[in-house]
């Protein structure tokens, strides 16, 4: 199969390639469009058979379920049967936008798109091709993120490219993404509302709008069943060193000290790694470090033997960086 990538504008305004990549979702194709997230591969998340290509051009493991992506809250009712005051709350105060709500599902979506459970995922994306591509198919979009199963999200058009040419027919190019990291997971079927997964809209951020909010992140994968596989998978291996800045610029000199520097390269912000060989300093905010972290990753891999990453405090998204970076890492170094 040939894979064609259509630019298009990331204002979104309708044109022909939107309309064109609808078409194919309508017939039960997969299509890479981006997100204010990642890059996702969509398909019509109502058709068995259409969502049954993101599973196999992926590679990803049947239970595994899908976010499905809505373009207006009228299309709600036709994915979930209950929306409670949690999910209603989260739903005034973030949607569109970063955050998906797992709430009990419409049995009307198929068993695939959720694997076989019965509450499913949604998120309206803010993303204007997103929602153009959503609207003019007339139907909600199942999408996880356009890469192969286990590597690291796609936040540009060529990332996608390299992971799933020949395997899809389409890929829309809206150029770099907003947040480069996958969305905000909260659970809103149980007695609490618990986040599964961290993004960028944060812990800290849902507490004011969700007093309740419960941050299970760390034992999620007892709720989430994408959470116990590895993800973000670089081939050159990735040694990561947690908690404070200064803490971690030392313990990483001290762990350099009597290496083969040639052999390993260095992603930092705090501390002077300049006169390296191999370096590449990241921003000290993880809010601006955010949007370009998997194209860092995928930018370095193979560069060296070893890939070094310092880490951030894990509060506000340093919270969500953390957590791709330590299902990133096949090492980590507490300083
Ligand atoms: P992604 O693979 O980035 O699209 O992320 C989807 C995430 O949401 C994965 O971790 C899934 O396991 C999780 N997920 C999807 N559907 C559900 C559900 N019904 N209940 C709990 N977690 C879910
Ligand atoms: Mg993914």
């Amino acid at each position: 199969m040939r894979t064609r990538l259509i630019k298009v504008s990331p204002s979104g305004k309708p044109n022909s390639a939107i309309t064109e990549a609808a078409r194919f979702i309508k017939a039960g194709e997969v299509v890479a469009f981006p997100t204010e997230t990642v890059y996702g591969l969509g398909a019509d998340a109502m058709n068995a058979k259409a969502v049954k290509k993101i599973f196999e051009a992926k590679g990803r493991p049947a239970d595994n379920p899908l976010i499905v992506h809505i373009s207006g809250l009228n299309q709600l009712d036709s994915v979930v049967s209950e929306i409670n005051d949690s999910a209603q709350n989260l739903i005034d105060s973030f949607w569109p936008g970063p955050l998906s709500i797992v709430m009990k599902k419409n049995q009307k979506v198929p068993n695939i798109t959720t694997a076989e459970l019965d509450t499913v995922v949604i998120r309206f994306p803010s993303h204007p091709i997103a929602q153009a591509l959503i609207s003019a198919a007339g139907t909600p979009i199942a999408a996880p993120s356009a890469n192969l199963s286990g590597k690291v999200s796609p936040t540009k058009a060529k990332h996608v490219v390299s992971d799933l040419n020949k395997k899809i027919p389409i890929v829309i190019d809206g150029g770099p993404i907003k947040y480069g990291l996958e969305s905000t997971v909260v659970d809103c079927t149980g007695e609490h509302p618990v986040i599964l997964r961290p993004g960028s809209i944060t812990y800290e951020m849902i507490k004011t709008v969700v007093p309740d909010i419960e941050n299970l992140s760390k034992k999620s994968e007892l709720r989430s069943p994408g959470m116990k596989y590895r993800h973000y998978a670089t081939e050159t291996p990735i040694t990561l060193f947690t908690g404070q800045p200064k803490a971690t610029g030392i313990k990483i000199k001290k762990y350099l000290a009597g290496q083969d520097v040639n052999k390993l390269i260095v992603l930092w912000h705090d501390g002077d790694f300049s006169k390296l060989p191999n370096h590449f300093k990241l921003p000290a905010n993880a809010y601006e470090a955010a949007p370009i972290l998997f194209d860092t990753m995928r930018g370095v891999d193979m560069a060296a033997e070893q890939i070094i990453i310092q880490g951030y405090p894990p509060e506000g998204i340093g919270a969500a960086v953390m957590n791709r970076l330590e299902k990133a890492a096949t090492e980590i170094i507490e300083a």
